[in-house]
Order: C-alpha cells, then sequence, then structure tokens
C-alpha cells in the first residue's frame, strides 16, 4: 500500500516513520521497515506505524533503510506477512504494493530450487527471486530488472542490498514511485506525501521505468537497460 526509501547521511529509521505515518490516510493493516548497517535489521509489526514505532529501538542505527504499510491482498494481516521480506540470506530485502499474479509459479520455481518460504504473501517471491539474480550480476539494479523480467502483475517495489548499503533501487509498474532529491541525500515514495517534509523536488517513474537512488543523485532506465532522462518538478504543497 505504501513505501518510502531514505538514502543519505542520516538515521533513516526516523524518516521512514514519518514518511509511513503521512501514508496513513490511505489505509493499511501492518507496516514494518529494514535499515541497512552492515547487516539488515528489521522490524515489522500488524498495526498502526505507532505500535512499528515502539517496536523500533532508539539506537536502530543505519543511515539507509526502506519502509511500507500493507493492504493485505495474499496473506492476512501478520506480522511475518508484513512487509519488508527478506531473502533467506538476509542479503536482499524487498518493499512491494501491488500484485504478483504468478507468485504460486514463481513461489513453486524457487521453492523447488532451495528457497523457504516464511510469509504466504506474493510479494516474497521478490525477494528470493532477486537474491539469486544477484549473484550473477555486476549491480543491483541489474539484478532487479533481470528478476522483475520473470514477474507477472503490478508494483511498486524499493530493493536493499546489505552488501551494497549505498543504494536503494526502485521500480514501477501500476502502482506508483515517486523520487524525492534533497541536499546529499535522496528519497522514495509510492506518494509524495510522505516527502513533502523534506523536498519539494520530485520525480515521478513512469510504468516499466526503474531508478537507482544514492545519497548524491539518481539515475532512472526502462526495463530494457535504456537510460532515461526525468526533469524534476518542484511540488507546491502545504504541509
Ligand atoms: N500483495 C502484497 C501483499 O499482500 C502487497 C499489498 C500492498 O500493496 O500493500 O502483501
Amino acid at each position: 500500500c505504501g513505501i518510502v526509501a531514505y538514502v543519505g547521511p542520516r538515521d533513516a529509521a526516523p524518516i521512514l516513520l514519518e514518511g509511513l505515518q503521512r501514508l496513513e490516510y490511505r489505509g493499511y493493516d501492518s507496516a514494518g521497515l529494514v535499515v541497512s548497517n552492515k547487516g539488515l535489521k528489521l522490524r515489522k509489526v500488524k498495526g498502526r506505524v505507532a505500535d512499528l514505532a515502539a517496536a523500533v529501538p532508539a539506537r536502530f542505527k543505519g543511515s539507509l533503510g526502506i519502509g511500507h504499510t500493507r493492504w493485505a491482498t495474499h496473506g492476512e494481516p501478520s506480522d511475518v506477512n508484513a512487509h519488508p521480506h527478506l531473502s533467506n540470506d538476509q542479503r536482499i530485502a524487498v518493499v512491494h504494493n501491488g500484485i504478483i499474479e504468478n507468485a504460486d509459479e514463481l513461489r513453486a520455481k524457487l521453492t523447488a530450487d532451495g528457497a523457504e518460504f516464511l510469509s504466504e504473501t506474493d510479494s516474497e517471491v521478490l525477494a528470493h527471486l532477486i537474491a539469486r539474480t544477484v549473484a550473477d550480476t555486476a549491480t543491483l539494479e541489474e539484478a532487479v530488472r533481470l528478476a522483475l523480467k520473470r514477474v507477472v502483475g503490478t508494483y511498486g517495489i524499493a530493493v536493499l542490498d546489505a552488501e551494497r548499503p549505498g543504494e536503494v533501487v526502485v521500480a514501477r509498474n501500476g502502482s506508483p514511485i515517486v523520487l524525492g532529491i534533497g541536499e546529499k541525500e535522496m528519497f522514495a515514495a509510492s506518494d509524495v506525501a510522505a516527502l513533502v517534509r523534506y523536498t519539494r523536488q520530485v520525480v515521478h517513474l513512469e510504468d516499466g521505468e526503474l531508478a537507482v537512488i544514492k545519497a548524491d543523485g539518481f539515475h532512472t532506465f526502462t526495463s530494457d537497460a535504456r537510460e532515461t532522462a526525468k526533469e524534476p518538478l518542484v511540488v507546491d504543497w502545504d504541509t
């Protein structure tokens, strides 16, 4: 339902929680976040963003992170089914909005290949799929791009790799993703409402487009790996 991502010099968790709170009006049944700091740190709960905030320790350090509010479509609302979902080696973390239509088929193939599924969601296939792809690619963006070629359905996603602690990859197909450009920090979200406290400069992704965000900038490209040129928009919005 809602996605927030942060890359920059600050601690990500408070920024993610603040952004998720701004998406509460959309409705949701659970919330979660992961931050990266020499390994991934995960908290996710059935309930409100306030419940998630209460579950995140004060010293939850990591200046790279992704957060999610879930509106369950596949699997009941529960702590385990809440996003983010991690690969079995705890290297890849994914948040997803939308519906993966070929999730059953992908799940069967990934299970046969040794993946152990923890949740009942369609979304978890993305974590296992990207984890298998990333072993053979030079970059996280290439792993996400290739993994998404095997996916049928709608998605807005944000992906972290514990071994690449300076970037988040996002992608959109039928579910919105917007980038927020800050001062030596970058954001991404499913809704500009999550970003306006931090920046007014935004870039909307198109369907079939992906982006890498890093503290010092971003670049966007298509599912065929062609770079796209995007002009930032300035949003006028009262917070
Ligand atoms: N289909 C996914 C799930 O049920 C994502 C739902 C959403 O968009 O929040 O977990």
